[in-house]
């Protein structure tokens, strides 16, 4: 383990870490083909040391929240409105302004904005691609704040319509949409539609299991299959410790936390696998997708036990150890919940990069669920924030309050 540890410097494994972000989160032009074969393979969530493990210093964020202000309103008739992707100059200018001459072009193009108008809380929005140049929608609020909405992209195939309860009335509603690639067809890419009201979706409990038990050919339901194999964490003073820290994070949710040593639960159910492996990337994590409202109650994670920030939280002995894996599996089962990556270092759900290198496992310890700037992308230098995730109010729409029973 020293050896890992001497033979690839920290820095290295920083900047391998934030590279491999980069590719991941942008969609190359001409891979249309590629995309519909590879999108589980871009829905999984890595998560590097810079987005868990270390962050002594963060870069700081480029806020990009005023692009929502750059295009116009768009025109509802009969309760339904179509979105072209049409080049958005105003908005391409102020990307252009914001970020500088050192990002490429080809990273903002195949984002788009357009202001939906006031919504009610209550109603029902769809959202339909008409397109396979649409990746992914995302509506926000007034004050920028995500309303959880998701890709048409899931787990079981391509998703290609979205309804979208609104949860909280706002003057002004916004959508994000993410190409695939750059276009500019002129040509129709979403058709929305106001649905009238219906009842909220009821808040649905969880139930995990935290698998320390080690396990053979784990593999993530869109065929991903890394790792293959985790090993098992055997000494019990770290399973206690990793179990308690991860279920304080979860305490005021419904949700019903069990270890591999306890009696099997009844279905559905999500398993995080936690033990030593070799996870791609140095990365800490990886939760199967980011699914949105829990639409799949039975997904999983792997939290990689071997990787270089726990084999340090290890020197400080079991406790801190089984804390810190705790921690990192909190932040898998936020992503398999619903939950992006923010740009706040001590947030949980933080995919903060950092200058530098270095290990601060008392704020890794420390991180919190909370509402933060959500990450729209991270190159080596640069990170860019639009919008913001209000975790924990998100986690209460979707799971509810402590105290409600799992199904
Ligand atoms: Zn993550």
């Amino acid at each position: 383990m020293r050896g890992k540890l001497s033979r690839i410097g920290v820095a290295t494994l920083v900047g391998l870490a934030i590279g491999t972000q980069g590719v991941l989160a942008i969609a190359l032009p001409g891979c249309a083909e590629g995309f519909l074969g590879a999108g589980g393979f871009l829905n999984t969530v890595g998560d590097g040391l810079n987005s868990v493990g270390s962050c002594l210093s963060p870069l700081e964020p480029i806020d990009l929240n005023l692009v929502f202000e750059k295009t116009s309103v768009i025109e509802w008739e009969n309760g339904s409105a179509v979105i072209d992707d049409a080049a958005q100059p105003d908005v391409l200018a102020y990307l252009e302004e914001q970020l500088g001459q050192d990002v490429m072009p080809v990273y903002y193009l195949p984002l788009r904005f357009h202001r939906i108008g006031p919504l009610t809380r209550g109603e029902v929005i769809q959202i339909e691609a008409l397109s396979d140049v649409v990746d992914r929608v995302a509506l926000y609020d007034a004050e920028y704040t995500r309303v959880p909405a998701g890709g048409v992209h899931d787990l079981d195939g391509r998703r290609r319509t979205l309804q979208i309860p609104i949860t909280r009335d706002t003057q002004a509603g916004y959508i994000r949409i993410d190409l695939q690639y750059p276009s500019t067809t002129n040509e129709p890419m979403v058709r929305l539609a106001r649905l009238g009201f219906a009842a909220p979706p009821a808040p649905r409990g969880q139930t995990v299991v935290l698998h320390f038990g080690g396990a053979e050919l784990v593999t993530f339901r869109s065929g991903y299959l890394i790792p293959a194999q985790v090993g098992a964490i055997d000494d019990d003073a770290a399973r206690t410790a990793a179990t308690e820290a991860f279920r304080t994070v979860y305490a005021p949710y419904s949700m019903t936390i069990v270890t591999d040593v306890d009696p099997p639960p009844t279905a559905p159910f999500s398993v995080i696998h936690i033990g030593p492996t070799d996870l791609d990337a140095y990365s800490l994590g990886q939760a199967e997708t980011i699914d949105t409202r829990n639409a799949y109650p039975d997904d999983i994670a792997v939290v990689d036990a071997n990787q270089i920030a726990l084999e340090i939280a290890r020197l400080f002995g079991p406790e801190t150890y089984g804390r810190a894996i705790g921690m990192i599996a909190a932040h898998e089962m936020g992503h398999l919940l619903g939950l992006e990556h923010v740009a706040d270092a001590d947030a949980l759900m933080t995919g903060a990069q950092c200058q530098g290198s270095g290990v601060d496992i008392e704020r890794l310890l420390r991180r919190q669920l909370k509402r933060a700037p959500l990450i729209a992308f991270s190159s080596e230098l640069k990170r860019w924030v639009i919008g913001y995730q209000d975790a924990r109010a998100e986690l209460l729409e979707t799971l509810g309050p402590a105290g409600i029973p799992a199904p």
